[in-house]
């Protein structure tokens, strides 16, 4: 159609008639694999709903997946400012590298960044999962609750009981507050820690998941409505 035809217009085709098109997972927005696509693997995706590219290696067309099955559904096309390259975001259907590995993007090369503190901070508040280890503790504690394996400081307060753990968020709670008033504030990352910690004992003593703590949260806290 004329339409697919002025979008096949707008994209600067390189002197052998390709574009790089990035392949971005659609939910996790991982970045899978970079394959170059020309006019007719464009057409063909857009048709098809699912990724074909140019193998320069092979000089043919590729269905991405036609002998692995690791094919991937398309759910949005764009291309870039200047037309050079293209996004195209999909649902995988399994691993996008050869390798086997989810993403072809698995050879770190040696970095160190240089961040200012404030650089740090943004970044460390901007990652998704900055409290996953939150969720991994309180399953590391159901597991210690349900194995109870010997000489594991978990395993002792879950046999001495509710009792027990309440005294120690007690002393836990006690000692965080003499470490704020002592202006200390490695002393106060340390005793929250293990209050935290003590917390989520309780929680697990308690059969209340830390999913209805963050629903509770998430209740109470105000957000500018949309509307
Ligand atoms: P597939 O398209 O997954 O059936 O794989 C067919 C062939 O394409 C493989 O044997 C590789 O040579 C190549 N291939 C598949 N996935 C990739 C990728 N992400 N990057 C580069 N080459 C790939
Ligand atoms: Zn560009
Ligand atoms: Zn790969």
């Amino acid at each position: 159609s004329s339409s697919v035809n002025s979008i096949m217009e707008q994209i600067k085709w390189d002197s052998s008639g390709l574009v790089p098109a990035v392949v971005q997972d659609a939910g996790t927005k991982e970045v899978l694999m970079v394959g170059y696509m020309n006019e007719e693997s464009l057409k063909l995706s857009m048709e098809s709903g699912e990724t074909w590219f140019w193998s320069r290696s092979r000089g043919e067309l590729w269905h991405k997946g036609a002998t692995s099955n690791n094919t991937q559904s398309i759910v949005s096309l764009s291309y870039d400012c200047d037309g050079d390259t293209l996004l195209v975001q999909v649902v995988p259907n399994g691993p996008a590298c050869h390798t086997g590995e989810n993403s072809c993007f698995f050879n770190a090369i040696p970095f160190e960044p240089k961040l200012n503190p404030s650089q740090k901070l943004s970044q460390s508040q901007s990652r998704a999962d900055r409290f996953a280890v939150l969720g991994e503790l309180e399953t590391l504690i159901a597991q210690r609750d349900a194995e109870r394996p010997e000489g594991a400081y978990t395993t002792y307060l879950f046999e001495k009981g509710i009792d027990k753990i309440l005294k120690k968020v007690g002393e836990e709670t006690a000692e965080s507050i003499i470490a704020a008033k002592n202006g200390d504030n490695d002393e106060l990352r340390y005793e929250v820690s293990d209050l935290i910690y003590h917390l989520l004992v309780l929680l697990q003593e308690r059969k209340l998941p830390l999913d209805e703590i963050m629903a509770e949260l998430d209740r109470r806290h105000e957000r500018p409505r949309k509307d």
